[in-house]
């Protein structure tokens, strides 16, 4: 899966996407500092107790410092810069066929009761006069994931960022999500996928396009290796 099969190749690139990014420490990690970790354990301390909890037990004693960590790991999307993250790996290019990078698993959380979300992401467009590397569009779906989210916004922000940043012949999103919210909370929606999309330029005004797209990302046994 290298950017170069994408220009070599008149041929349509499906990218299936494979689990090599780098986790902590990476160097897109603009994460808060030490500090703002200290001053979230009070907080998570208190909460314990209001659930009826005693912070002090052997179990609890370390879990208002890791709370703060996690979510301070889980939200570190708002600290990143999308100009910093896409810095030279945007490409000039002669290639105008559709580029698509899938199976990006996510992990987010949700807004309205900071449970988590997760699926896949997929993510396709046509490129005009640029491509972005391909590693960089997974680092987009975190940057915008490891936030307080909904799914419909954040399948928004990633197809507006990618049709901002690249200007494509259009942008195409697709996110199939469970909702921990949904699931561990209700009863018989243990199984439910929320499934959203957003279609910009030629993926809008093209059905051929969006199609063709949605067949590319539901086909199963594209694999480059
Ligand atoms: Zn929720």
């Amino acid at each position: 899966m290298k950017s170069q099969s994408t220009r070599s190749s008149r041929s349509k690139v499906a990218i299936k996407h494979r689990n090599t990014r780098k986790r902590a420490g990476s160097e897109d990690a603009e994460v808060r500092p030490p500090a703002a970790i200290a001053d979230m354990e009070p907080t998570v301390r208190q909460l314990l107790k209001q659930l009826g909890e005693h912070p002090d037990r052997n179990g609890l004693r370390e879990t208002p410092k890791r709370v703060a960590k996690a979510l301070t790991y889980l939200t570190q999307g708002y600290h990143q810069d999308i100009d910093t993250l896409l810095n030279h790996a945007l490409f000039p290019i002669q290639y105008d066929e559709m580029v698509i990078v899938k199976d990006i698993d996510f992990y987010s959380l949700c807004e309205h009761h900071l449970l988590p979300f997760f699926g896949k992401c997929h993510v396709g467009y046509i490129p005009r006069k640029h491509v972005v590397g391909l590693s960089k569009v997974p680092r987009i779906v975190d940057m915008f994931s490891r936030r307080l989210q909904v799914q419909e916004r954040l399948t928004v922000q990633i197809a507006h960022t990618i049709q901002e940043k690249l200007n494509p012949h259009g942008v195409g999103v697709v996110m199939e999500a469970r909702h921990l919210c949904m699931s561990m909370r209700g009863v018989g929606k243990q199984n439910t996928v929320a499934v959203t999309s957003e279609m910009l330029g030629v993926f809008r005004k093209q059905q051929q396009t969006r199609d063709e797209f949605l067949k590319l990302i539901r086909h199963r046994s594209v694999d480059p290796d």
